[in-house]
């Protein structure tokens, strides 16, 4: 879909909080009034020291945790008061996950991998589903290791399977939390590169969490994080070098 301008922000969060342990002796507030406004087509990097929020961020946008309070339109609708069940639709309607450990499942092939999200979301998988992931896997240059198991696979490969699986439903949104924390330089430029180049195709918006300022030079926005709060947050200029 091509973005107008009455479209509402792909993600809208305004004064959002999470506390962890809620009532015990423990309880910890670890997002502090959160604002944060992401239009469609956003390319963000994501950064803080660890234990500043941003797993806990990515994950209440990424609808697998709920905020203790605030508000969160994703796609102009409020989160708030969906129950498990709206949650769960959204998460697989609109979203992708790339997580620093792949999850791939060893006893299946890297298509079958790829094909996952569509079987646990329908039951089954088209024929045009089998097809995306086809493609998915060859766009990521993994045509000829379809039928093989992960740990017939580099790291590099892996995740790429795992980018490949993350996009087999079209999400509007990508969130991928260190998704090249576990991988070497080569492997993670190329993991990268491949982020970018989805972005650039598809049009498919992405949060990528990051420790590595090389890459996150790479993306459009910088936002960090520091305690629960955000501490920068800031346009990137790309010199046509880089
Ligand atoms: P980051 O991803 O930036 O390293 P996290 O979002 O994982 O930070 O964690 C932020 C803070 O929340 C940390 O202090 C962490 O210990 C705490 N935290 C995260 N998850 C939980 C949880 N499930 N229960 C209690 N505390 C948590
Ligand atoms: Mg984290």
């Amino acid at each position: 879909m091509i973005p107008s301008a009455t479209d509402p922000p792909l993600i809208e969060l305004s004064d959002v909080r999470k506390s962890y342990n809620l009532g015990l002796p423990s309880e910890a507030e670890v997002l502090h009034g959160l604002s944060l406004r992401v239009e469609r087509g956003g390319f963000i990097a994501l950064m803080g020291p660890s234990g500043s929020g941003k797993s806990t961020l990515l994950n209440i946008v990424g609808l697998l945790e709920r905020m203790s309070s605030g508000s969160y339109k994703l796609q102009g609708e409020e989160m708030d008061g969906l129950d498990d069940a709206g949650l769960t639709l959204r998460r697989r309607t609109t979203l992708g996950f790339v997580f620093q450990f792949h999850h791939l499942l060893p006893a299946f092939s890297a298509l079958e991998n790829v094909t996952l999200p569509a079987l646990m979301s329908e039951g089954r998988v088209s024929a045009r589903q089998l097809e995306r992931a086809r493609e998915l896997l060859a766009a990521v240059g993994l045509a000829n290791a379809m039928d093989k198991r992960p740990a017939e696979l580099s790291g590099g490969m892996q995740q790429r399977v795992a980018i490949a699986r993350a996009l087999v439903l079209e999400p509007a949104l990508v969130l991928a939390d260190e998704p090249t924390g576990n991988l070497d330089t080569s492997s993670s430029n190329e993991v990268f590169t491949l982020l970018r180049r989805m972005h650039a195709e598809r049009g498919t918006s992405f949060v990528v969490v990051t420790h590595d300022p090389r890459l996150a030079a790479r993306c459009d926005r910088l936002v960090e994080l520091v305690d629960g709060r955000i501490a920068r947050d800031e346009a990137i200029t790309h010199t046509p070098a880089s």
